[in-house]
């Protein structure tokens, strides 16, 4: 048991209220603030970004016994479906039998953890704006503007989870020694909504991750609870195929009934969703270090935000806390310890994640409808399910284990440098399932 501290975590995001929950239970004193409403007041009926948890992010709620009360807002999702033509369909599962990811509404989520967090006696405080914060004393300065009247607020800790453009970070970024580095994708993206049946059933099937790859384009679709669908158009800004170029209804609708006839029923508002959806940025960001001395640290896409296209951004905010938490086990009152335990376990892991996000990108987008991959896949899942011990493939390790990314990561390439030797064997597509396939991966594993 830690001796009780006084601890403000900005941010009432995701990865800011679960660690609440950590930390009151803890026994500390715990501050949650936020510069936006209460979410929990915020009309969204519904529709906002979703997000898919996995393994790693049930792990930080099960430790809790939280996990079965949040699976009962999700829906599983085994598989892709991938929409290749207007009518072809093709379904491709993304681990064993009963393996599978949740869809989640992001605002539902929110709200559900915030009411948590709540119920555990932690304090949260909205619309509060926090400018600054002083690393050596763990003070904060909030007010109403940049410019105006600060206030001073004392904690013994400071947690920074205020998202990729964090207050937090950005007064670390002013220290001597501090790395940064900001990459923009040339991709964006757009929400777009396939509305529920008139029954309140879903359109698609809702236990699958809707894609319709397109090379450097995408469409996805997730399923809400409610029987719609939020989809996400991803695409570059400019240039060929890119949002600077619809501009119109009439390239809207000509653009989407050449490169995805089949949404033609499901997504009737697509005009009036296109033009009044913003067009989001996708970034990258690294830094290091996360920590100063015992007094503050950060967490979440306050350190390290990616593209979303692996689906773990969140999940690798709560297994932040996962480790938090040991290093919290391990170290006692020592928070100088816990702290740089902490920001040097993570940091590689969410390099690594940072790096598959990225490369998963051109695996959604290209190479689901590409023969050759499918054929690597099945290959794959042929052999795993032969020497499951041998061999787990890399989507598997990044979201059905705990694997350290990083160790996902370099595994991953082992095999896929293995899977390009097998694919370049003559006439692979006839002996991909016999035993001197089987024998000649062994030999290569060796
Ligand atoms: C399109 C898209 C799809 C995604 N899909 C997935 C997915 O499928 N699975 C997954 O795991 N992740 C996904 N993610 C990533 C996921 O949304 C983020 O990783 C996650 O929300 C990060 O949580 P957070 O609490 O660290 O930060 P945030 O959610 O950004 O929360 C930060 C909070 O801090 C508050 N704040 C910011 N600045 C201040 C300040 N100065 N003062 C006070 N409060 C402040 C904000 O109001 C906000 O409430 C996706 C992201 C995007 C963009």
């Amino acid at each position: 048991m830690q001796s009780q501290k006084k601890i403000a975590v900005v941010g009432a995001g995701l990865v800011g209220s679960l660690l609440a929950i950590y930390l009151k239970r803890a026994g500390h004193r715990v501050d949650v603030y936020d510069r936006s409403p209460d979410i929990r007041t915020v009309e969204f009926s519904g529709r906002s970004i979703n997000l898919v948890m996995s393994d790693r992010g049930w792990k930080a709620l099960e430790n809790l016994g939280l996990e079965q009360e949040i699976k009962k807002i999700g829906i599983p999702v085994d598989k892709r479906a991938i929409h290749l033509g207007s009518e072809s369909l093709n379904y491709q599962y993304y681990g064993k039998e009963g393996e599978a990811i949740f869809s989640l509404s992001r605002g539902i989520l929110n709200r559900k953890m915030i009411d948590l967090a709540e119920a555990e006696g932690v304090k949260f405080i909205f619309e509060s704006k926090i400018w600054d914060v002083t690393l050596s004393t763990a003070t904060l300065h909030e007010g109403e503007t940049e410019r105006g009247e600060w206030h001073d607020l004392d904690y013994d800790i400071v947690f920074g989870a205020d998202g990729a453009f964090s207050r937090v970070r950005h007064r670390m970024q002013r220290q001597s020694m501090f790395d940064y580095s900001q990459d923009f994708l040339k991709i964006g993206y757009k929400e777009l909504h396939i509305p529920a049946n008139a029954d309140g059933t879903h359109k698609l099937d809702k236990n699958s991750l809707h894609i319709w790859p397109r090379g450097e384009f995408m469409l996805m679709a997730l399923a809400n609870l409610n029987g719609s669908f939020t989809c996400t158009l991803f695409m570059p800004h400019e240039g060929l195929n890119s949002f600077e170029q619809l501009k119109d209804q009439e390239t809207l609708e000509a653009f989407f009934a050449k490169h995805f006839p089949d949404t033609k029923e499901v997504i009737p508002n697509l005009v009036q969703d296109f033009f009044k959806n913003p067009t989001s940025y996708l970034v990258t960001m690294r830094c290091y270090p996360w920590a100063f001395k015992d007094k503050v640290a950060l967490i979440g896409d306050a350190c390290h935000a990616i593209v979303p296209f692996y689906g773990h951004g969140m999940n690798a905010g709560f297994e932040d806390i996962t480790v938090l938490v040991e290093m919290m086990e391990k170290y006692g009152d020592d928070w100088e310890t816990i702290f740089d335990e902490y920001q040097k376990s993570r940091k590689p892991n969410a390099d690594a994640i940072a790096e598959l996000s990225y490369r998963n990108f051109m695996e959604m987008s290209s190479k689901t409808a590409d023969e050759k991959f499918h054929l690597q896949k099945k290959i794959e899942k042929w052999f795993a399910a032969k020497h499951p011990e041998k061999w787990k493939p890399l989507y598997s390790r990044v979201t059905f284990s705990h694997q350290p990314y990083s160790e996902a990561l370099a595994e991953g390439d082992k095999q896929n440098a293995i899977m390009q030797e097998i694919l370049a064997i003559d006439n692979i597509e006839q002996i991909w399932d016999t035993e001197p396939i089987e024998h000649r991966i062994l030999e290569l594993l060796k």
